[in-house]
């Protein structure tokens, strides 16, 4: 996901009084190769504006530092491993190593976010998709399983960074935007600002809605449009993992972005996956290890990682909720049929 930064930003701030309950101020963002739109809700104008201009600072920063294969601070961090030097750690790269250290912990390899030098034996470090060709050999793949690298390879101590092993390749695509939507959260709330939703192309967080004013959001689904309604009275992140927009293709058959650092193998089997959490990175980072879980695996990970609202679309397009998802998502009239209930977890 941390594609192409399109040069500058749009900061359109408008006010939709008129259809909206409380008034909201919006502002546009475009960073990590997607729309960021940014929506707050009683906030004076100055207010909405200074906070505007912090975020596109940070957004900026955010995308030039933590890209996977741009030169930059990460892709020196990785120099830095390669050559087994100990290098300084960035205050976010440091958190986002935490975060992914966690994750990888939770998710019992599934979410891996050293496996960089996967993701490029695929290709897949590129802004240009689909990519097209075929995809890398048996024995290049069991060359990098052999590496075995791992974010728990890593120490981060005193602003230090190091990895025992030189094959650790930091590739944040699965958690950095759900990371930077927390921090958009962080920084409005630094500015007074409580209520607002921060949507980066339909992964999102909203704060600040309540019961009789909640934000209606909607669930990204495969191939564009809207698989079901949600409404967030509290602080929810809602984050997608699909395979309809980046794969690789070679005769008829795709391959997505999504790897599964096990086997090292493209994933197939699910369409989508959406995790609702209430921290943003937690979301993202979930989702894309459920995807890897795949058909089988998805209930009992997302049980062991405690995840209680999970919305799942396999290749067939049929849509099975946990019971805690279940009854928060709002369907159009003709699909509930369509929506089927996992006991499990
Ligand atoms: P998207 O942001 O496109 O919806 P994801 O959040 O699932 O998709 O992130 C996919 C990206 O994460 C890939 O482009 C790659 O950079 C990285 N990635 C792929 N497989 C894994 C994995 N198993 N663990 C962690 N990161 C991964
Ligand atoms: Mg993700």
């Amino acid at each position: 996901m941390l594609a192409r930064l399109k040069a500058g930003f749009v900061a359109t701030l408008m006010c939709v009084a008129a259809c909206a309950p409380t008034p909201e101020t919006k502002a546009n963002f475009f960073v990590f190769g997607t729309l960021v739109e940014v929506a707050v809700r009683g906030a004076d104008a100055g207010q909405a504006e200074s906070a505007f201009t912090e975020i596109q600072q940070a957004l900026q920063r955010m995308h030039r530092d933590w890209h996977a294969w741009e030169p930059g601070l990460l892709t020196e961090i990785n120099r830095a491993f390669a050559e087994a030097r100990r290098t300084r750690a960035p205050e976010d790269i440091d958190a986002l190593i935490r975060m992914s250290q966690q994750m990888e912990r939770e998710s019992g390899g599934r979410f891996n976010a050293a496996a960089g030098g996967l993701v490029r034996l695929w290709g897949f470090h590129t802004s240009d998709y689909p990519v097209s060709g075929p995809p890398p050999s048996g024995e290049a793949i069991s060359a990098w399983l052999e590496t075995a690298p791992s974010t728990l390879q890593i120490s981060t101590s005193d602003g230090w960074l190091e990895s025992s092993n030189r094959a650790v390749q930091l590739d944040f695509g699965g958690i950095a935007k759900g990371y930077a939507v927390d921090r958009v959260i962080e920084i409005l709330a630094r500015h007074g600002i409580g209520s607002a939703i921060v949507n980066a192309g339909g992964d999102l967080r909203a704060v600040g809605g309540s019961a009789a004013d909640p934000w209606r959001v909607g669930i990204r689904k495969p191939g564009g449009g809207v698989a079901a309604g949600l409404e967030i009275d509290g602080d929810s992140a809602v984050f997608t993992s699909g395979i309809d927009q980046r794969y690789r293709q070679q005769d008829g058959k795709r391959y997505p972005h999504i790897l599964d650092p096990r086997s090292g193998q493209a994933i197939s089997g699910l369409a989508s996956v959406t995790v609702v959490s209430q921290d943003a990175w937690r979301a993202d980072a979930a989702a894309t290890a459920l995807m890897v879980a795949g058909p089988g695996e998805w209930r009992a990970l997302a049980r062991d990682m405690k995840l209680d609202k999970v919305l799942v679309i396999n290749e067939a397009g049929d849509m099975i909720a946990t019971p805690a998802m279940a009854r928060s998502v709002i369907l159009e009239p003709g699909q509930s049929g369509h929506l089927q209930i996992s006991n499990d977890p």
